[in-house]
C-alpha cells in the first residue's frame, strides 16, 4: 500500500512552495520597480542633456550658423555618444549630423503633433532610449531628438535577475528547513500523545493520555480521548463485572446437575439409553464447570482481583508435581513424558504454587491433546543467562505461523483443532495472564507437523 505523506512533509512543502512563490514574486515586483527606475533615470539624463542643447541653441542663437554648427558638433562629441540630432519644422536635420553615428541611426519618425516622444529603438543589434522634444528658437521651429544606450539599464537588471536566481536553491533550502523545524515543533504533541495512546490497552484502560495546556485543538483533542477512555473503561468493567458474577453464580447449578447426573448413574436399576444420556450431563457438565473456571480466573485477573500472596518456592518442585498429574493422561494417549529436571542447583522464584502449577498444567495439557498417539512429550528446566527457563516441548501437529501471534487470546482456538479436541481457548490467555504475574515471559516457537516449544522465562533476580 503506498504510504501516505506526514503532515511534517507536507507543512514542510506547502511552507517551501509558499515561501518560494511569495519570493519569486516579491523579486518580479523588485525587477520591475528596478527596471521602472532605470528607464526614469535615462529619462532625466536625455532630458537634462536636452535642456543643455537647448540653452545652448539659445545663446547661439545671434551668432552666424558656422559658429552654430562648431557649438553644436563640440556638444555632441562631449556628450553621451554623441547621437543627438536637431530637425526643423519638416523633420529634416536642421544641422549637420555631428557624428556619423547619428547619420544612420534609425531616429523614431516625428509624430503629427509634434509632442514630447520617449521609446526604444533597435540599432545595431543594441537597443537604444531615444527623447523627442519640440523646441522653439525665435519663430523657428525646432524637434530635438537624444539617444542613449539602454546596455547600462540591461548590466544592472541582468546581475539583479542572476542574484534573484542565484539565491532560490539557498532560500528553498532554508524555508524547507524553517517548514519542517516549525512542523515538527506543533506536531511533538501529536507524537506525544500517539506514543501514550499506543500504550493503552484493554489491560490498562484507566491510564490517560497527557493533556497539553495549550488551550488549542490539541488540548481538546485529548481531552476528548481521555473522556473516551473514560466511558470505555466504565463500560469494560461493567463487561468484566457481569462476566464475574455470571461465571460464579453458574458454578452452583452447573455442579448441582452434575451431581445429580453422577447419582443416577449410581443407580443399577437405569436402562443403557439413559446411562449414556447420564454419562454425557456429567462429560458436559464437567466442561462447563471447567470453562466457568476459566472465565471467573480471567474476570478476577482484570479486576486485579487475583490476591495471590507470592512466596520463596522451588520451581522443581512445581513443575514435579505438574507433570505426576499429567503422566497418567500422557500415558492414556501412548504419549512418552521425559521430565528432565537440572538437580544441580536452586531453582527458587517468588511464586504463588497453585497458580504456576496451573500454567504448567495447562502447557502439559495442551501438549497431550495436540501430539497425535503415540507422541513425545519432554519438559526442560534450564538456567540461562539471567533466567530460569521452563521448556515443555512436544512433537505434535504445530501451530501456523497466522495463527502463532493469537493463540495467547481469549476464546481463540487454531484452525485443526476446532471442534476436534476439547477445549475453550482460555487456556493459553490464563497461562499468559499468570507469568505476567510472576514478571515471566511466555514464548512459543512451532514448526505445523513437526511439534511446539513452550518457553517461561523467570527472571532471576527472583531467586
Ligand atoms: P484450548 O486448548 O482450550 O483450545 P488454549 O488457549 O490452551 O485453548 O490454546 C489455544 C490454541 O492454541 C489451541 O486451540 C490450539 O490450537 C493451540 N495450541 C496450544 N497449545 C498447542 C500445542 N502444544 N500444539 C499445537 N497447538 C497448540
Amino acid at each position: 500500500m503506498k504510504r501516505p505523506w506526514s503532515i511534517s512533509l507536507r507543512l514542510t512543502l506547502w511552507f517551501g512552495g509558499i515561501f518560494f512563490l511569495g519570493w519569486l514574486l516579491f523579486g518580479a515586483a523588485m525587477w520591475w520597480n528596478l527596471h521602472h527606475t532605470l528607464v526614469n533615470e535615462r529619462y532625466g539624463t536625455l532630458a537634462r542633456r536636452e535642456e543643455r542643447l537647448e540653452k545652448l541653441l539659445l545663446a547661439d542663437r545671434n551668432r552666424n550658423v558656422a559658429e552654430r554648427m562648431q557649438d553644436f558638433a563640440g556638444f555632441a562629441s562631449a556628450t553621451g555618444h554623441g547621437l543627438c540630432e536637431i530637425l526643423d519644422e519638416q523633420g529634416r536635420p536642421a544641422y549637420p549630423v555631428p557624428r556619423g553615428e547619428a547619420q544612420y541611426f534609425p531616429w523614431p519618425q516625428v509624430k503629427d503633433s509634434g509632442a514630447e516622444q520617449f521609446e526604444q529603438v533597435g540599432a545595431a543589434g543594441e537597443s537604444w532610449w531615444v527623447l523627442g522634444r519640440p523646441f522653439s528658437l525665435g519663430s523657428e521651429k525646432l524637434y530635438v531628438m537624444d539617444a542613449a544606450p539602454e546596455a547600462d539599464n540591461r548590466v544592472v537588471l541582468d546581475r539583479f535577475l542572476t542574484g534573484l536566481l542565484a539565491s532560490i536553491p539557498l532560500l528553498l533550502l532554508i524555508s524547507s528547513a524553517g517548514g519542517y523545524f516549525l512542523s515538527r515543533r506543533a506536531l511533538l504533541p501529536v507524537d506525544r500523545i500517539s506514543a501514550s495512546a499506543r500504550t493503552i490497552s484493554i489491560t490498562n484502560l484507566s491510564q490517560r493520555l497527557p493533556v497539553p495546556r495549550t488551550g488549542d485543538e490539541l488540548q481538546r483533542l485529548s481531552e476528548t480521548c481521555n473522556a473516551m477512555l473514560e466511558r470505555l473503561e466504565g463500560a469494560v468493567s461493567r463487561i468484566r463485572q457481569f462476566t464475574a458474577d455470571a461465571s460464579h453464580d453458574l458454578r452452583g447449578p452447573v455442579s448441582f446437575m452434575r451431581t445429580v447426573a453422577e447419582v443416577a448413574l449410581r443407580n443399577p436399576k437405569i436402562d443403557a439409553d439413559s446411562r449414556a444420556s447420564f454419562g454425557e450431563i456429567v462429560s458436559e457438565s464437567e466442561n462447563a464447570a471447567a470453562l466457568l473456571e476459566n472465565l471467573l480466573t480471567l474476570a478476577r485477573a482484570d479486576a486485579e482481583r487475583a490476591d495471590v500472596a507470592l512466596v520463596t518456592l522451588d520451581l522443581r518442585h512445581v513443575v514435579e508435581e505438574a507433570c505426576e498429574v499429567a503422566q497418567p493422561l500422557a500415558a492414556e494417549r501412548q504419549h512418552t513424558l521425559l521430565v528432565d529436571l537440572d538437580s544441580s542447583r536452586n531453582y527458587r522464584v517468588m511464586g504463588d504454587f497453585a497458580s504456576l502449577r496451573r500454567l504448567f498444567w495447562i502447557l502439559l495439557d495442551n501438549a497431550v491433546k495436540y501430539t497425535p498417539s503415540p507422541g513425545r512429550i519432554e519438559v526442560g528446566l534450564s538456567c540461562c543467562a539471567d533466567e530460569l527457563v521452563v521448556a515443555v516441548r512436544d512433537n505434535g501437529i504445530g501451530i501456523s505461523e497466522e495463527d502463532l501471534p493469537r493463540i495467547f487470546d481469549r476464546f481463540y482456538r487454531a484452525d485443526p483443532s476446532r471442534g476436534q479436541v476439547e477445549g475453550n481457548g482460555l487456556g493459553l490467555s490464563i497461562a499468559k495472564w499468570i507469568a505476567e504475574m510472576h514478571r515471566a515471559r511466555l514464548s512459543v516457537a512451532s514448526v505445523v507437523h513437526s511439534g511446539t516449544t513452550f518457553e517461561i522465562a523467570f527472571p532471576a533476580d527472583a531467586e
